[in-house]
Formats: structure tokens, sequence, C-alpha cells
């Protein structure tokens, strides 16, 4: 008789899905890792959820908020001690952050996908699935927020990003690198986060839009997303946090209508900040109200901003979650 419950919750993507005869992957009628009980029952006693069936490029928030008031549920219902839950790996950094913000439930919780589909010579699938079932069960995982898990190594939800379109190392945290290992004897971690942020939110709604910064940009890009009455705009910024001086006109239109303009950086290391004080600077962007993110990408940094516009519309409050 095994001792612990573990939630597994298959939402779609790669490891769900074969390649066919013309090469093309594609999802089938039946989920592949639903045959593959057998071996994973080995594991742990799993309560298994399918939610819905979606390659990843189709996940909203809508669908991360399903995710969370599953785990929730069971989770008040008692009886689990972690959540796994496969995923397709282009928007999986998305969902994992959300539930790291949102989630309340105090258990190992983590997300995988894979690189390859099931029928494929050497697919990741299973092998990454098994790996994230031995991290959810492992007593150190916990208080460590959602983890991502795949190719023996652990990250999270907060760090790790997509760095690569095919490679099965394709999960990274650059910068800080991974919180741990998988290896046949164990499961090792060998960094703790530094601080954890977790918010109660209903219905995140609002719409976010990402823009990417280049040279010369100027700024009718802001001025027509100004005008399409968005929520939010979160901007991936030169360097430190620095604008073309042409972008200016519409940011300042943006924060003149109360729309919180966050940056990031559009390099993959380091944190924006107010250094420079010519006209498009950090320091200038800063004097005109722009928000600057801690050190998050610019997909996490709109989900943030998401769950953030759920909960206030005050730039201040807006302003203190970024500098967390
Ligand atoms: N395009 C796929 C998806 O995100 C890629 C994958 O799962 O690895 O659903």
């Amino acid at each position: 008789m095994l001792e612990k419950n573990i939630l597994l919750i298959h939402t779609g993507g790669t490891i769900s899905m074969s390649e066919d005869t013309s090469g093309a992957v594609k999802p089938g009628a039946k989920n592949p890792l639903t045959e593959e009980a057998q071996i994973l029952s080995g594991l742990a006693n799993l309560i298994v959820e399918e939610p819905f069936n979606l390659p990843s490029p189709h996940i909203t928030p809508k669908e991360m908020m399903t995710l969370k008031r599953i785990i929730e549920h069971h989770y008040n219902q008692g009886g689990i001690d972690g959540v796994v839950i496969t995923h397709g790996t282009d928007t999986l950094e998305e969902t994992a952050y959300f539930l790291d913000l949102t989630v309340q439930a105090d258990l190992p919780i983590v997300v995988t996908g894979a690189m390859r589909s099931s029928n494929e010579i050497g697919a990741d699938g299973l092998y990454n699935l098994i790996s994230s079932i031995r991290v959810a069960l492992s007593r150190e995982a916990k208080g460590k927020g959602v983890l991502i898990v795949l190719n023996d190594e652990i990250h999270t939800a907060e760090n790790a990003t997509k760095t690569h379109t095919s490679n099965v190392s394709t999960f990274q945290s650059p910068q800080y690198g991974p919180i741990g290992i998988v290896t046949k004897r164990g499961i090792f971690f060998h960094h703790m986060p530094a601080s954890r942020e977790n918010y109660q939110i209903e219905d995140p709604s609002k719409r976010v839009v990402l823009i990417k910064a280049h040279a010369g940009m100027d700024s009718s890009l802001l001025l027509a997303v100004k005008e399409l009455q968005v929520d939010g705009v979160v901007i991936e910024a030169l360097g430190q946090g620095n604008l073309p001086p042409s972008a200016m006109e519409g940011i300042r239109a943006l924060i003149s209508d109360n729309i919180p303009v966050v940056i990031v950086s559009r390099c993959f290391n380091g944190v924006v900040q107010d250094i420079y004080g010519y006209e498009g600077g950090g320091k200038h962007l800063k004097d005109c109200g722009v928000i600057f993110s801690n050190g998050l990408n610019g997909q996490k940094a709109r989900i943030k901003l998401l769950i953030a516009l759920a909960m206030t519309n005050n730039m201040k409050e807006i302003d203190k979650m970024f500098s967390l």
C-alpha cells in the first residue's frame, strides 16, 4: 500500500501528443499519458484530473484559474501530498508563475512537459513525469513555491524560462540556475528561494499587453494601445531599463490615462534600474511614473500585472508589488 497521494493534472502539450506518419505532432483521441498509469502507479496513489487537453499556445488565464481552483479544491478536501501538472512547454512558465503567485495551498506543486512527443525516439515526457512525481513526493520540495521539473533539473516558477525551441534542456533560470537536481538515487535541493509572494484573486480578466522595445522605436504602437483601452502595458525595455526618446510621447499618454506601464529588460540577465538621466533613460522613465519590475522577464511581468490589476488599480500599490 503506497502512503502518499499525488494529484496529477493533465492539460495537454507535446507531452500528451504523438507524431503521425507525416511527421506532424498533434493530440489524439486519447492522452498517451493515461496509458502509462501502470508505471506511474508504482510511485504514489494518483488522483488524475484532465480538465482540458490543449496545446499550450491555447492556454489563457482562464485555464490557469481553472488549475488554481482544482488544486485548492483537492487541498481543502485533504488527503493529497503534492501536485504534478503536465503542460505544453511554450507557455508553461506563465502557468507555473500564475499558480506560484495565486494558489492557496501549502504543498509541493510541480509543472512539467516534454520537448518530444510520446512516440518519438528519445521521448522525454514519461521520464520528466516520473521525475516530477518524485520531486512532488520529496519533503524538501515543500515551501519553495511552484517548481518546474524537466531534464533532471528543478527550477523555480519565478526564474525558469524556455530558452531553446527544441532542445530537451530548454528550461533554464538565467542568472540563478536550478535550485535542485534529480538523480537516480534522490532529489537534491541546493538553493532556497529568498522570498515568496502570494495573492488572493478571483478574476484575472484585465487586458495587459506586452511590447518589445527596439532601436528607433516610436510612440505609434503605444498610442494605438492607449486607444484600445487596455488595462496595463509591459515593455521589454533596452538594457538597464531605457527607451528611445521617440517612445516618450506614448509613455506619457498611457500614464496620464492611469494605465500602468511596467518595464522589464529585454536582456535576460540582470534587473532594471533608474540609472540614466537622459531623455528616455531609466531615471527619466521613473520620474514619469513608469513601474520597474524586479527582474522578471516580460511574459512573467505580464502575468504579475494581470494579477495586480485583479486586486487594485492604485498605481502606488501596483508599484509596491513590483518592488518585492
Ligand atoms: N507547442 C507545444 C506546446 O506548448 C510545445 C510543447 O509542449 O513542448 O503545447
